[in-house]
């Protein structure tokens, strides 16, 4: 481990259809020193999707059973719908070995994250206009007209709360914005504050 790097939790959020997904694969592609986490969610599979490569899909009765036994480091009630949140014990694991690890999650989840874990770093990422992340959304077609209106109302309320991060990158260009969020993240890694109590390697409960 180079200790003049210190391994740091990096939240990605934005609305929903910005390319987060997206984004994240490409930084998982391309830079594979950074580690990823995967979030358990109740929600079904969607065709493509692997348990435990994209999600682990959980029952709600498992999903209660990982919140009572502590094993989220955050979790939330996405689009008034599903559950999703991310396993602590892997987190821990990922930093202890001295790798950052990047969390895609909703915008209650990076609250959670910034109330436990001060020195994490927020980054937002935004459309480049409201008109092209509807075209993305209706684009992709993988939800209905009644679940795409859910996720643009929670979207309108995702977009407000940009100030609350610690950086916004706007994702016109995949390839540039996942540089942009690796940029990020080296700085992190490399900025010689002290450590905060309860950061890694010490995910507090
Ligand atoms: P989707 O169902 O489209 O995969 O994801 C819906 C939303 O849930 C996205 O905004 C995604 O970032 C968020 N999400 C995925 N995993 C987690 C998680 O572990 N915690 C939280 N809070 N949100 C998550």
């Amino acid at each position: 481990m180079d200790p003049s790097r210190r391994p740091r939790l990096i939240v990605l959020a934005g609305p929903t259809a910005v390319g987060k997904g997206t984004v994240a694969q490409y930084v998982r592609d391309h830079f594979p020193q950074i580690r990823h986490s995967v979030s358990a969610t109740t929600r079904a599979a969607r065709p493509g999707e692997v348990d435990g490569v994209h999600y682990a899909f959980v029952s709600d009765a498992d999903f209660d059973r990982m919140v009572d036994e502590g094993e989220f480091l955050e979790h939330a009630t996405v689009h008034n719908r599903s559950r999703y949140g991310t396993p602590r014990a892997s987190v821990q694991a990922a930093l202890d070995e001295g790798s950052s690890v990047l969390l895609e999650i909703d915008l209650q989840g990076a609250r959670q994250v910034r109330a436990s874990f001060p020195d994490a770093v927020l980054l937002f990422l935004a459309p480049p206009s409201w008109d092209e992340l509807v075209r993305r959304l209706v684009g992709r077609g993988t939800e209905d007209e009644e679940e795409r209106a859910r996720r643009l109302r929670t979207a309108e309320v995702e977009l407000a709360s940009q100030e609350e991060f610690d950086a916004t990158i706007v994702n016109a260009d995949v390839a540039e914005a996942a540089r942009e969020v690796v940029e990020r993240i080296l700085e992190a890694e490399s900025a010689d504050e002290p450590a905060a109590a309860g950061t890694p390697g010490g995910v507090a409960r």
